[in-house]
């Protein structure tokens, strides 16, 4: 199928041969045992917790989707985990870009550096020297909630020469919009809960590597640690992969014009889109994503008027989390852990008409400087 590009592969990803009278997607296969005789290793799903055939076909859609292979998990912080515990040992060393998801900070931080991990934290100009002897080196790329792009290709040949397992975190872009494994990563973690399911309806996440040990390590530590995602879960993500090219296409869109709305405007004090011209990262943005993601950030300073703004737009849904079909936006400082001000605001585009949101964001911000 990878003749194709990835925006037509998504939309028949994971689905088995058509065969008479079956249907496209067979519902969810809810099973604690299965029948069971005999050697457990001859059959397929011998227990719920070792395999399931509803997360196989949607790991088989993300692997076709990653052209890679892809391990599933409850929680993009649950693959997370299990990378991160399945590439270091007591004595290791992890170097990780400082302005990364803050659940990924803190995981590193307290437990790993906890159980003997040596945890440098540095921003993407010190990673290089941070990743000298390390083993991982971790960068999320653009960053959540700033927004910061990092040159994965460049940072991917760092990893390389200090022998170290480059990881991307590519949760804010997801698959059909950056490729991290065609940019040099040995690893691209992403937390499927965001834009690649996109209904703000479940978690989940994955690992996606071309390294057959890997996988196969990650697929043991899941069956050993019970990080399993549920049936249910899995088979609502499969039935939403075959819209991400059009979501993606329209939240883009959005991102993309209110970004430009809101720079427009001289009372903001700063906003954050890689679509943007004068954003810092567009440049490396327009070389390693397809398009710049239904994520911005902006600065409306003090927590007053951030909590205005979200009280005045009618479309724009205060609520954690991104990447949904419902605009949503949050001040992020109410959750701590972030370097923002108490006035930051990330928002994520929805699938809404740009022009309704264009007018309601904008009306909400005249209203929040009034
Ligand atoms: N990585 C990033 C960049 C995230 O934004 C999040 C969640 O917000 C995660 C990882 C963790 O994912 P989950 O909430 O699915 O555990």
């Amino acid at each position: 199928m990878s003749e194709h590009g990835p925006g037509t592969r998504v939309v028949r990803a994971g689905l088995a041969a058509p065969e008479q009278g079956e249907p496209f997607l067979p519902g969810p296969v809810f099973a604690a045992p299965f029948h069971l005789s005999g050697d457990p290793e001859s059959s397929p799903a011998p227990y719920g917790r070792y395999a399931n055939p509803t997360w196989e076909a949607y790991e088989s859609a993300l692997g076709s989707l990653e052209e890679a292979e892809a391990v599933l998990f409850a929680s993009g912080m649950a693959a997370v985990t299990a990378l991160l515990l399945t590439e270091l040992r007591p004595g290791s060393a992890l170097a990780i870009d400082s302005s990364c998801y803050h659940g990924v900070r803190h995981l590193a931080t307290t437990h790993l550096q906890a159980n003997g991990v040596e945890v440098r934290l540095a921003t993407p100009a010190e990673l290089a020297e941070a990743a000298q002897g390390a083993e991982v080196l971790w960068l999320e790329t653009p960053s959540n909630p700033k927004l910061e792009v990092y040159d994965i290709a460049a940072l991917a040949a760092v990893g390389d020469a200090q022998g170290a397992l480059t990881v991307v975190d590519n949760t804010t872009a997801g698959a059909l919009l950056q490729r991290p494994l065609d940019l040099g990563a040995g690893a691209v973690m992403t937390s499927a809960t965001k834009s690649m399911t996109g209904h703000s309806d479940l978690l989940l996440g994955y690992v996606a590597t071309r390294d057959r040990d890997r996988a196969q390590r990650l697929r043991d530590w899941r069956r050993c640690a019970g990080s399993i995602p549920g049936p249910f879960e899995a088979w609502l993500a499969h039935r939403s992969l075959p819209t991400l090219g059009v979501r993606l296409e329209r939240s883009c869109a959005n991102a993309q014009a209110l970004a430009e709305l809101i720079a427009a405007r001289d009372d903001v004090a700063s906003v954050a889109y890689p679509g943007l011209p004068s954003d810092p990262g567009h440049e490396v943005a327009r070389r390693q994503m397809s398009a710049f993601g239904s994520v911005l950030s902006f600065d409306l300073e003090n927590a007053d008027r951030a909590e205005r703004f979200l009280e005045a737009a009618q479309l724009v849904t205060d609520a954690t989390s991104f990447g949904g079909v419902q605009t949503t936006a949050e001040r992020r400082a109410r959750w701590g852990g972030d370097d923002v001000s108490e006035g930051f605001i990330r928002l994520s585009a929805g699938l809404e008409e740009a022009a309704d949101l264009e007018a309601d964001v904008g009306q909400a911000l005249d209203g929040c400087f009034r």
